[in-house]
């Protein structure tokens, strides 16, 4: 059976997320639809499920744009990855799950739209359709165990760790397999080289250099704090850019945790720096 050594620098972009076998054929997306910056102990145990029952990837997924474009990128890197095991419970704001549901079925049109998510933003403008194509045909199936958005019954399939290590199993066996009515098994690695992308560096590339310090007047002060955004104007925020989201964190009218690509790993010391200028 036809296995493949990740390329150097796999996966590429940083996350919440653990890396266990190589040459496993699954990964886990947990959804996280807590918008603090804590994880809570249930979804974490899910994470932990999927790299205990030899997961490649086991993770979180928060945002139907970014947090999308990072975990296709990280999938399109590991051609050994085969199937995506989605579980937690849907995150009511972003409908991260839904989309990637959508992302399978429908693929993208040519604004990179994901075609049928309803989330307040599906576009993955970061990354090369190149990237998205590669997803759709790496990615035989997404077992989904996605539980509805506010669940709170750990014994419901999409929360119940036990339930995750099993569709893990049973994505790695030799024979097929029926999970949940999902066929599944080992078939190897897909056929074409690993596609490496990588979109940190594109995201910081853009971030523009202001001179003015904080000051006086909350228009200083909002792009002094501007300067430590991801300036991606994603919108997930309900700001038509960062800078907009800025100025409302001068004036008090926001909260950094309404920016949930603020709460990435990454992005630790650009939260500190604007923690501070928030006093
Ligand atoms: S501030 Fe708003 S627009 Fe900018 S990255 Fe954060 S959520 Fe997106």
């Amino acid at each position: 059976m036809l296995k493949v050594k990740p390329p150097e620098g796999y996966p590429p972009e940083p996350g919440r997320y653990v890396r266990g076998n190589d040459f496993s054929p699954v990964a886990v997306c947990v959804i996280l639809d807590d918008f603090d910056f804590k994880i809570p102990p249930e979804l974490q145990s899910l994470v932990l499920a999927g790299m205990d029952a030899g997961a490649a990837l086991s993770g979180m997924l928060q945002t139907e744009n970014v947090g999308t474009e990072k975990m296709l990128c990280n999938i399109v890197a590991n051609p050994n990855i085969r199937y995506l095991v989605l579980c937690g419970r849907e995150s009511s704001g972003h409908l991260p799950g839904e989309t990637l549901l959508a992302l399978k079925r429908n693929g993208v049109d040519d604004k990179k739209q994901v075609i049928g998510s309803t989330a307040p933003t599906p576009y993955l403008h970061n990354i090369p359709v190149e990237v998205i194509e590669r997803f759709n045909k790496q990615i035989v199936t997404i077992v989904s165990l996605l539980c509805r958005p506010g669940e709170t019954d750990t014994k419901s399939p999409g929360l119940d760790p036990k339930v995750v290590e099993k569709a893990v199993w049973s994505c790695f066996q030799e024979n097929p397999v029926v999970f949940r009515g999902y066929t599944v098994h080992d078939m190897g690695a897909y056929p074409e080289p690993a596609l490496f992308h990588k979109i940190a560096s594109v995201l910081q590339e853009h971030k523009p250099q202001h001179a003015i310090e904080p000051g006086k007047s909350k228009m200083g002060m909002g792009l002094a704090m501007n300067k430590f955004l991801p300036q991606t104007n994603c919108r997930e925020c309900g700001r038509k850019t960062c800078l907009a989201f800025a100025i409302d964190l001068a004036k008090g009218k926001a909260r950094l945790e309404e920016c949930p690509p603020l709460g990435e790993p990454e992005a630790a010391a650009d939260r500190q720096a604007l923690a501070k200028l928030l006093g």
